[in-house]
């Protein structure tokens, strides 16, 4: 495994751990756009995860240390017509999909959104189960765990990026800074930075740069850990925020995309050593909830926007890679929601390698077409 960098120094090691995927915002979409079918699909892959990556760190005692938990999640709506939306396109999911949609309910009672703590402008709320994890300690946890397991079979080489590969006997030839690695096949793990060596997913795998900040409320939330949100606070889905709570007491907060004209910068940014001040400015002073908090900690880090939205997964034609070879392997392009894709992208990559079959959205197949 080669990393350019650190170990999990990519947005995996600086994300805000929300294993939340969006639902019924996109799923009359992904209806109209590939059958009920399909739709259903990419649902039930997205939900999948919580319980899988809740699975996996208990396998492998990482519970505690990767804080992998399970959410009350809520997404929160401030305006008015994207509420309404939202309820409608809630009844359309919960009756194409009543299993998945079982435990998504709206709260909209003063009450409860004033115990929730959020701020008077809230209108309603959509409340599903949702999951939260550090999955920088999760991903450290189980390189770790490999490497004790498989001494002489894997190698994690740090600091040494992959600058071009070759057709060569037998398979390929790696090429690095360090040296030269003969492989039979090639994985592309690197998401936002994918087509620096598959140049057909230019255009189609984009990097777009984001802001985490850290924030310590003034006093301890007392429900810490149990819950996390997804704020809207314009007229779009694409406008929002969101907030997942540390067992320990910390906010990590993440959002302001659009805010700033962020946009006109961010995309396209594959540079995760700043970012985008006002959007950390921004994020420090939202007032969706009662309590305040302070900013303790700000960084960059680098998402793979997919131009039409589903991640690119399995064997990689000749077409995208520009070499002759059959042995390069895809899993990448998850617009910002990896902890709902990755995961189950991997694991299909993976199976295939073996020879084995994995069912994955077969829209997430990265096709010639
Ligand atoms: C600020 C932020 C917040 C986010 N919040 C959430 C969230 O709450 N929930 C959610 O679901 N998703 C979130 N995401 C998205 C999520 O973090 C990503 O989708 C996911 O981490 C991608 O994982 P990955 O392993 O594919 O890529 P990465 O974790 O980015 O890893 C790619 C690695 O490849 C390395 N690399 C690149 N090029 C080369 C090369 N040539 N040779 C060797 N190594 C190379 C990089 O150094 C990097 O370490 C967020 C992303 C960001 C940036």
């Amino acid at each position: 495994m080669l990393e350019a960098r650190d170990t999990c120094s990519g947005a995996t090691g600086r994300n805000g751990g929300h294993i939340t995927p969006v639902l019924y915002q996109d799923y009359s979409e992904l209806k109209k756009k590939h059958g009920a079918e399909v739709a259903g699909e990419i649902v039930r892959f997205r939900l999948s995860h919580l319980n899988e990556l809740l699975t996996v760190a208990s396998e492998e005692k990482l519970l505690e240390e990767s804080q992998c938990r399970e959410t009350r999640a809520y997404d929160v709506y401030q305006n008015q017509s994207l509420y309404r939306n939202a309820k409608k396109l809630l009844e359309v999911f919960k009756r194409d999909l009543p299993v998945e949609g079982s435990e998504m309910e709206i709260v909209e009672d003063r009450a409860v959104l004033q115990e929730l703590q959020l701020a008077p402008s809230v209108v309603g709320c959509v409340a599903s189960r949702g999951g939260a994890v550090h999955p920088y300690r999760l991903v450290t946890g189980i390189l770790e765990r490999l490497l004790k397991r498989y001494p002489s079979r894997f190698h994690l080489l740090t600091h040494t990026p992959c600058t071009s590969i070759e057709d060569a006997e037998g398979g390929y030839a790696v090429k690095t800074p360090r040296g030269e690695i003969r492989a039979r096949q090639v994985v592309h793990a690197t998401n936002a930075w994918v087509s620096h060596l598959l140049p057909g997913l230019r255009g189609k795998v984009i990097p777009v740069r984001a802001v985490m900040t850290v924030q310590m409320p003034e006093e301890k939330w007392t429900e810490a850990g149990s819950r996390s949100f997804v704020m809207y606070s314009g007229s779009s889905y694409m406008v929002f925020d969101y907030l997942t709570q540390q067992p320990s007491g910390e906010l990590m907060m993440g959002g302001g995309f659009f805010r700033h004209h962020a946009h006109l910068t961010e995309i396209g940014n594959a540079d995760d050593r700043g970012w985008h001040g006002k959007v950390a400015a921004y994020l420090g002073t939202t007032q969706y909830f009662r309590r305040s908090a302070g900013v303790t900690g700000v960084w960059g880090g680098i998402m793979a926007v997919s131009a039409d939205g589903q991640p690119w997964v399995g064997r990689v034609p000749g077409a995208i890679s520009g070499r002759a070879g059959a042995g390069e392997w895809v899993a990448a392009g998850y617009s910002g929601e990896g902890m709902v894709h990755a995961w189950g992208c991997g694991r299909a990559v993976g199976a295939e390698m073996g020879g084995r079959e994995e069912r994955v959205p077969r829209v997430f197949r990265a096709w010639e077409k």
